[in-house]
């Protein structure tokens, strides 16, 4: 069989531990028997993070940004716990997801993979919902501090131009604790661009919920932010029959409880975070969600929305068989290669991405799958859990035939 060619380079960027694994057996087994796999390879490994002083980092983000597609293994952020494991790291290393974020900017798209076995927590979800988390600022821009004596805090900004504004915080009659926090108006306008294209690419309904009656001017700024962008899409959402609707966070929860699914469900940085975590697991698990940052520019990064499985690794080490889900490290690799098809305008690519997801599903569909999955099938589903490795093979399989 002739392999695929390739034009234009993913950006490969490997990572830590159980995914690093599968990492390696995906590309083994799904990718290079039949493309001829061209990566620009960055090893985001925490090792190599160390001995780079996290310049890998940077570099396969601006990688990125020239080559416009890439796909991300997970990696370990560093915590006091990893410091201690591994006593060469230099300095507590930054979250790679952050750096890359901070430098090719944009929204977080992460879209639940949902099955026949197994039904969602919420009954009366039927479609998934995609929740896009604004990838700038907020909390994880923010500087805090503890004070311990009465007395006043404020917020100052000096401008360039010499003109200073103020307001107080608060006055404290005892020990307390601060935050101070920003985003950035063209962040925040490429995140609502990013929103209104993807609902566009996607054809879904877009909501967007912020707290603005507590947060006026902060949170007032992304809902007006919203509103002017819509302007330039609303004849296509139109065209397209898709709506985009702006409420309160609070009551925007209890719709989405409600609904039927089938939309993309926008939220600032911090509530994306939490409520993405919410909806995969009601949708099943962690490890069947997919995520892709979006640039405003149209750059991609595709990667699985869980961590590195520790303690699947350590088992892993010992030599143990285990049963780890690699369907959401598949689906970064199907999504990336099928986006980098569409930019480069190969049709073999974009179907090899689709036939991947295909397989995956089939593999699924017959009751083949990890012991996670495999524990949560409806009664009456007959599932079997595989190992690891026995999972990739089934999948390859079908795959194999799909393209033979
Ligand atoms: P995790 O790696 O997502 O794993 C948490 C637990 O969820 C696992 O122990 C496992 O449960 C289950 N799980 C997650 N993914 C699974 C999969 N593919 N197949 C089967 N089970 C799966 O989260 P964590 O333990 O909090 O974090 C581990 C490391 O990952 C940390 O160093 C963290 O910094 C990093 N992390 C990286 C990213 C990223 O790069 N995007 C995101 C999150 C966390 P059982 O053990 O019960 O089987
Ligand atoms: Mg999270």
């Amino acid at each position: 069989m002739n392999k695929i060619q390739m034009k234009t380079p993913l950006v490969e960027m490997d990572g830590d531990e159980m995914t690093r694994i599968l990492w390696q057996i995906i590309k083994d087994k799904l990718i290079l028997p039949f493309i001829d796999l061209k990566t620009e390879y960055y090893d985001l490994g925490l090792l190599n993070r160390n001995a780079t002083q996290d310049q890998v980092t940077v570099e396969s983000a601006e990688a990125t940004k020239r080559l416009g597609v890439a796909v991300k293994c997970a990696t370990i952020t560093p915590n006091a716990q990893r410091m201690q494991e591994y006593p060469e790291l230099t300095q507590m290393w930054k979250s790679p997801n952050g750096t890359i974020r901070s430098i090719v900017g944009g929204t977080i798209f992460r879209t639940p993979i949902v099955i026949n076995g197994i039904k969602p927590a919420v009954r009366n979800w039927e479609k998934p919902i995609t929740v896009a988390r604004h990838g700038y600022g907020d909390v994880y821009r923010s500087v805090d501090m503890y004070t311990t004596e009465p007395g006043t805090a404020t917020l100052t900004f000096k401008g360039v131009s010499g003109e200073e504004k103020s307001v107080e915080v608060q006055t404290v009659k005892g020990p307390a604790v601060w935050q101070g926090a920003h985003n950035l108006e063209a962040s925040i306008r490429g995140f609502a661009k990013s929103c209104f294209q993807y609902a566009i690419d996607t054809k879904q309904d877009l909501w967007f919920s912020t707290k603005d009656t507590i947060a006026k001017v902060y949170d007032g700024e992304f809902k007006k932010v919203f509103e002017e962008e819509f302007v330039n899409y609303k004849e296509k959402f139109d065209e397209l029959g898709i709506t985009y609707f702006y409420t309160l966070i609070d009551d925007a929860v209890a719709r989405v409880i409600r609904s039927k699914g089938g939309y993309i469900w926008a939220l600032k940085n911090y509530d994306g975070d939490v409520m993405s975590d919410m909806i995969s697991t009601a949708f099943g698990s962690l490890a069947m969600m997919t995520s892709v940052l979006v640039s405003p520019e149209g750059i991609y990064e595709f990667e699985a929305a869980h961590g590195t499985v520790t303690k699947h690794y350590y088992k892993h080490l010992k030599g143990e068989k285990t049963s780890t889900n690699s369907v959401a490290t598949i689906f970064a690799w199907s999504g990336a290669l099928r986006k980098r098809g569409e930019l480069d305008e190969i049709p073999e690519l974009v179907n090899f991405g689709n036939k991947l997801e295909e397989a995956v599903f089939d593999t699924l569909n017959a009751g083949i799958m990890t012991k996670d999955l495999a524990g949560m099938c409806e009664e009456g589903f007959k599932a079997t859990a595989v190992n690891s490795e026995e999972f990739i093979d089934a999948i390859a399989e079908r795959l194999a035939a799909k393209l033979a």
